[in-house]
C-alpha cells in the first residue's frame, strides 16, 4: 500500500527495496508513524483499506516470503541457563557444566550471515570432519539438530568506539523474529575446542520472515530473572523481558514449549555487553538469542534426546536426531487480554541435495 498515498511523510523509494534496511534505517520516528498508519487502516471503518482491500493486500500463498532484511553481521547468544548448563553435562561435566565466566555476562559467537535462509527453504544436511571412535572421519552428519531461539534485528547503528548504554539498548531495536541454528552436533563436537562454533553451526540459519516491531510487543513485558554479582554496565535500571511463547514442532508434532522470558541474559544485556568494547551493530544485524530451555522444556534434540542416548517417539517413531525428510516448524505468540501478536513460522526441511 505504499503507493496508497497514506504516507507522505516518506519521501524516499523505501517501499520499492528488497529488504527493509532503507526503511528500518529513516529511524524510529518514521517507522513508528507508518506502522501507525496501517494499525489506523485496517481497524477504522471506511478506511480507504477497509473499502479497497483487495487492491492492496495479497494472500500469503500467493506470495513467495524473502528474507526480511540484508544481514549484515550475525551474532549468536547462548543466553538460557538451562541450555548452557545441559549443554554443559553433556559436552563435558555434570561440575564442569556452567564455564566460570557464564554468570558474568552474555556468552556468544559470531555466525554467518550468508547461510541466513527464510522460512520453507530446504536444509542440506551437511558433510564435516568427525571424530569417530577410532579415526577422524570425513562424512555426511548423523547429528544434525535444531535450536530454538528468537532474533533480535537491530534498528539503529552505533558508531565504532560507541558503546551503547543498557539503559538505551531497546532503542537499537528494530524487531524479532524466529531463529533456528541448524546444528550438526558431530562436526561441532570435534571442532569446538578451543574458538567455539564454526562449520557445525553456519551450513544454515533459518529465519521467519515477518518481523514483529518491539512497538508491538510492549504489552508484553516482564521482569527479567534476577541475578547477582554483575557488573555495572550489565547492571538495567529496570531490568525487563517478553512474554513470549515459543514452540518447536517435529514432522507436525509438538516437541518443545517453552517461554523466551525464560532467557537468564535479557536483550538489553546481550546489546551492552556487544558493544562495550566500543563493536558497532548495523541496522539489519540479526542477534540470536541462544536456544532457549526451561526446567522442563529443552530447546534441542541434542537435549531432549541426551546426545540421543535416549530417543524421542514422534508419531510412533524413535527420533535422535534429524534425518532427510524431517521437518522442523518453530512457532511463537504473545498474548493477553485478548491482545495476541504471533510471529508466524520458521520452517524447514532436511534434504541430501539441493
Ligand atoms: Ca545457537
Amino acid at each position: 500500500m505504499y503507493d496508497s498515498g497514506c504516507f507522505p511523510f516518506i519521501k524516499s523509494d523505501v517501499f520499492e527495496s528488497e529488504d527493509l534496511n532503507a526503511f528500518i534505517g529513516l529511524g524510529k520516528q518514521d517507522t513508528t508513524r507508518v506502522r501507525l498508519v496501517i494499525q489506523r487502516e485496517l481497524t477504522t471503518k471506511g478506511s480507504m483499506l477497509e473499502t479497497d482491500f483487495s487492491k492492496y493486500s495479497y494472500l500469503v500463498r500467493d506470495v513467495s516470503m524473502h528474507l526480511p532484511v540484508n544481514v549484515g553481521d550475525y551474532t549468536d547468544f547462548y543466553s538460557s541457563k538451562f541450555h548452557a548448563e545441559n549443554v554443559g553435562k553433556l559436552f563435558r561435566s555434570e561440575e564442569d557444566a556452567l564455564l566460570e565466566n557464564w554468570l558474568h555476562m552474555p556468552i556468544a559467537y559470531h555466525g554467518r550471515s550468508s547461510s541466513i535462509v527464510v522460512s520453507e527453504t530446504p536444509i542440506k544436511i551437511p558433510s564435516g570432519q568427525v571424530a569417530s571412535e577410532n579415526a577422524i572421519v570425513y562424512k555426511s552428519s548423523d547429528k544434525v539438530d535444531f535450536e530454538l531461539e528468537f532474533a533480535t534485528v537491530i534498528g539503529k547503528s552505533n558508531l565504532l568506539g560507541k558503546p551503547i548504554d543498557i539503559n538505551r539498548a531497546e532503542d537499537y531495536i528494530f524487531g524479532f523474529c524466529l531463529l533456528n541454528d541448524w546444528s550438526a552436533r558431530d562436526i561441532q563436537s570435534w571442532e569446538y575446542k578451543p574458538l567455539g562454533p564454526f562449520l557445525g553451526k553456519n551450513f544454515a540459519t533459518t529465519i521467519s520472515p515477518w518481523i514483529i516491531t518491539i512497538e508491538a510487543l510492549q504489552p508484553f513485558k516482564t521482569k527479567a530473572l534476577k541475578q547477582e554479582g554483575i557488573l555495572p554496565y550489565l547492571r538495567a535500571a529496570c531490568p525487563t523481558t517478553y512474554n513470549i511463547n515459543l514452540s518447536v514442532s517435529l514432522n507436525g508434532k509438538v516437541v518443545t514449549r517453552t517461554n523466551f522470558s525464560k532467557l537468564y541474559w535479557t536483550l538489553s544485556q546481550q546489546i551492552a555487553h556487544h558493544t562495550i568494547n566500543g563493536c558497532n551493530l548495523r541496522v539489519g544485524d540479526i542477534l540470536g538469542s541462544g536456544t532457549i530451555s526451561d526446567e522442563q522444556e529443552k530447546g534441542s534434540l541434542l537435549e531432549l534426546t541426551y546426545n540421543g542416548e535416549k530417543p524421542i517417539v514422534v508419531n510412533s517413531k524413535k527420533i535422535t536426531f534429524l534425518k532427510k525428510g524431517d521437518e522442523v516448524v518453530l512457532r511463537g505468540f504473545a498474548s493477553k487480554k485478548g491482545l495476541k501478536v504471533g510471529f508466524g513460522k520458521a520452517a524447514g526441511i532436511l534434504t541430501n541435495e539441493l
